[in-house]
C-alpha cells in the first residue's frame, strides 16, 4: 500500500475495499516492516501519551518567558460558567487545545502531532470526541491512523514545518488532519473525510509563522484553539454534503506554492509580522532580548 496523494489514497480504499484508516495502517507496516499488533500499538501509546498530557496540564504553570501559562483554566472556568457562544463540544475543544499547547510551552511531556507548536489541535478534538461521546477508544485510534495519512501526504507534497511554509503548515495541517477523523467518527465516508480535510487547510491557506521572541507561545498557543474550531466547523460543513470547490491534493499543492512565495521574515525568523510589532518589541525588552 503506497501512496502519495489524496486521491491515492481514495484509490487504494475503493480498490482494496478496505477502511481508510486500515488503508494507512496496512501502508505504516510495510513502510516500516512492522507487525499489524506494532503499528496499532503505536498509535495507541500516541493516545495514551495526549490523555496523560491533558490530565497533566498544571493550572498554577508559566512558561520561563512568563507569556504563557494559566488560559486553559480561564476557558475551564468559563465553560462551566453556562454562559458558552458555542456548543459543549467546541467549547472543551478550545480548552484542551489551550491547555496542550500551554503545557507545550511550560516544557511538559506533549506529543508533537503533527508539530510541537500545533500539538492542541488534534488531542483537543479527539479527547473531547471522547469525553463528550463515550466514544469506542479503537475508533479514537482509527481517526488517529486517517489524521497521520493525511499529515504523510501533506508532509510529502508541501511541509509540515513553519520554517520552510508558515503557520499554515503546522497548525493548518493540524487542523486538516483532525478535521478528517472528525468526520470518521462523526460516521461520514472517505470522499466526506478528504472534503473535510481540503476545507480545513484552505482556510488557513497563506497563515504566518511570526512567532514573537521565536518562542512557540505568541500566537502558537492561541493559533491552536483556532486550528480546532475550524477543523470542528470543517467537519460539520463536510458531514452536511459542502464540498470544497478546489480539490483536496490542489488546496495541498497551493500550499507548497504559498509556502514557496512566503517572505523570509514569515517563515519562523521572527523577522516579520507579529513578531515585530510594538507590542511584541515591549513584550521582547521584558524577556531581555
Ligand atoms: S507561529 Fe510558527 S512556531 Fe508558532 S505554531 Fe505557527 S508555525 Fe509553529
Amino acid at each position: 500500500m503506497v501512496y502519495h496523494a489524496i486521491a491515492d489514497l481514495l484509490k487504494l480504499c475503493e480498490e482494496t475495499k478496505k477502511p481508510l484508516w486500515e488503508v494507512v495502517l496496512q501502508a505504516d507496516m510495510e513502510s516500516r516492516q512492522v507487525s499489524r499488533e506494532d503499528s496499532y500499538h503505536t498509535m495507541e501509546s500516541m493516545y495514551t501519551a495526549m490523555r496523560q498530557a491533558d490530565q497533566n496540564y498544571d493550572k498554577s504553570l508559566r512558561s520561563s518567558s512568563g507569556m504563557s501559562g494559566g488560559d486553559g483554566e480561564k476557558m475551564r472556568a468559563f465553560n462551566e460558567s453556562g454562559k458558552n457562544l458555542c456548543s459543549d463540544f467546541t467549547a472543551l475543544a478550545m480548552e484542551k487545545a489551550l491547555k496542550m499547547a500551554e503545557s507545550n510551552a511550560c516544557m511538559r511531556r506533549i506529543v508533537a502531532a503533527p508539530t510541537a507548536g500545533s500539538c492542541g489541535v488534534i488531542p483537543a478534538v479527539f479527547l473531547s470526541y471522547e469525553d463528550m461521546f463515550a466514544s469506542n477508544r479503537d475508533e479514537i485510534v482509527h481517526a488517529l491512523f486517517i489524521a497521520a495519512g493525511i499529515g504523510a501526504v501533506i508532509a510529502e507534497n508541501a511541509s509540515i514545518a513553519g520554517a520552510f511554509g508558515g503557520c499554515q503548515a503546522e497548525i493548518g495541517s493540524a487542523s486538516a488532519m483532525a478535521a478528517a477523523g472528525l468526520v470518521y467518527l462523526q460516521g461520514g465516508d472517505e470522499h466526506q473525510m478528504m472534503q473535510a480535510a481540503a476545507l480545513a487547510l484552505k482556510n488557513m491557506l497563506g497563515l504566518a509563522c511570526d512567532p514573537v521572541g521565536g518562542l512557540v507561545e505568541v500566537p502558537c498557543i492561541k493559533r491552536n484553539v483556532a486550528g480546532t474550531v475550524n477543523a470542528i466547523s470543517s467537519a460539520q460543513l463536510a458531514m452536511a454534503g459542502i464540498e470544497s470547490a478546489i480539490s483536496p491534493d490542489d488546496v495541498i499543492d497551493s500550499m507548497y506554492r504559498i509556502g514557496n512565495i512566503m517572505p523570509h521574515a514569515l517563515k519562523e525568523t521572527s523577522e516579520g509580522g507579529l513578531a515585530t510589532s510594538e507590542s511584541a518589541r515591549k513584550l521582547c525588552k521584558n524577556l531581555g532580548n
